[in-house]
């Protein structure tokens, strides 16, 4: 397949496209404004690959999109570019509605006007990905409970109140206008390539800066993680072999409260990196716990059984596993992390703020 995906220059999407590229036979065209979060240096191991394609567009400009479609006869679209910090969302929610809400729906007209154009065998064989997340659906008061394809929406930030209605935006084109849609709510990600601003990132980064450790409230809010690279083999089962109209919910089996990832990496970081900064004698030393987020969802997480038992998917690493991979990437790739200048100038948001996902 020749496929259309927004965001591939972000965290999820770099790793989507890099598996797409280095394990399948599919070919990408790859549509990214590259916003502060956007970092083409994440796909030098694919660019050069003649089955890879650039477009530097916003998915808000139709007559790019427009073009785009034209120019390239996507057989499917995996929509992926997005704002997508919570924090972010409560400082500043309009880029939220812009390019979740607005952005989205571009996208689906731009793909629904392409679609009915098609040749009849062509347009059954379409797909329309879109890739959400688990945090539309609110947050888990019950320890027992987890979050299927039937639990009513309720989000709770900006952030994920514009991921939520993008989802409703989806659904409607596929019931009014028969558009062959896929979605996919996922839980926390993590893994190499993660901009510092998210929770594991920030923490790992900060203990090797030897800089304070920020933990929000007393850090037991739990999130269900998933390593990256199985959430991108999870989008290619369901591009691949999910029915259109579904919606498939992916998730780790790992929950974990924060105050324990935070430990986790601090006990990574003994054994990989022991030579501290100065004047750190221990990374858990660093911990600091600091006003919690308001509206902070207290617990996520995923049942993910309909996907492993229709598409056969089930995440490759465990929580620890996962972990001591990525501790060990940011470990090796101090010049990933030299090019993103827009963190560095963003200073404040890796320091007391900007914490958690
Ligand atoms: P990210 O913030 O790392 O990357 C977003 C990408 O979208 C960037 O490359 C950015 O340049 C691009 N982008 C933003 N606005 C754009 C616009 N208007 N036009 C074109 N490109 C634009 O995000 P991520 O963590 O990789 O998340 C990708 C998707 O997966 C998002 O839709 C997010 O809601 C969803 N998701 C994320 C997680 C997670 O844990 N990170 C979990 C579940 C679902």
């Amino acid at each position: 397949m020749k496929i259309l995906i927004t965001g591939g220059a972000g965290f999820i999407g770099s790793a989507l496209v890099r598996h797409l590229i280095q394990s399948t036979g599919h070919s990408v065209v790859n549509v990214d404004k590259l916003t502060y979060a956007g970092n083409l240096t994440s796909l030098d191991s694919v660019s050069a690959s003649p089955r890879y394609v650039f477009e530097h567009q916003d998915i808000c400009n139709a007559a790019a999109l427009e073009r785009i479609f034209a120019q390239h006869q996507p057989q499917a679209v995996m929509h992926l570019a997005a704002e997508t910090h919570v924090d972010r969302s409560i400082d500043g929610p309009a880029a939220f509605v812009h390019t979740n809400l607005v952005g989205t729906y571009t996208l689906l007209e731009t793909a629904r006007q392409y679609w009915a154009r098609l040749p009849k065998e062509d347009q059954f064989s379409f797909r329309f990905h879109h890739i959400s997340t688990d945090e539309v659906y609110g947050d888990l008061a019950n320890t027992e409970d987890l979050f299927t394809e039937r639990t009513p929406y309720a989000p709770s930030s900006p952030y994920s109140a514009s991921k939520a209605g993008a989802d409703h935006l989806v659904r409607a084109w596929h019931r009014t206008y028969g558009l062959p849609v896929l979605i996919t709510n996922c839980s926390n990600n993590y893994g190499p390539y993660h901009f510092p601003e998210k929770l594991i990132p920030l923490i790992i980064l900060g203990a090797l800066a030897g800089r304070p450790l920020p933990v929000y409230g007393r850090g037991e809010q739990i999130r269900d993680w998933l390593y990256v690279e199985d959430h991108a083999r999870a989008l290619q089962r369901v591009i691949e072999a999910g029915t259109p109209g579904e919606t498939y919910n992916i998730g780790g089996h790992n929950e974990q409260r924060n105050i324990d990832v935070v430990h986790a990496i601090c006990d990574l970081l003994e054994a990989l990196a022991p030579k501290h900064p100065a004047g750190v004698t221990r990374y858990a030393d660093l911990i600091t716990h600091v006003t919690d987020r308001p509206g902070h969802d207290l617990r996520y997480a995923i049942d993910a059984s309909k996907i492993q038992t229709q598409l056969g998917w089930t995440p490759r690493e465990t929580f620890s596993s996962g972990l001591r991979k990525t501790v060990q990437w940011y470990l090796s790739n101090p010049q990933w992390l030299d090019s993103l200048q827009d963190a560095r100038s963003q200073g404040q948001r890796l320091g007391l703020s900007g914490i958690g996902q």
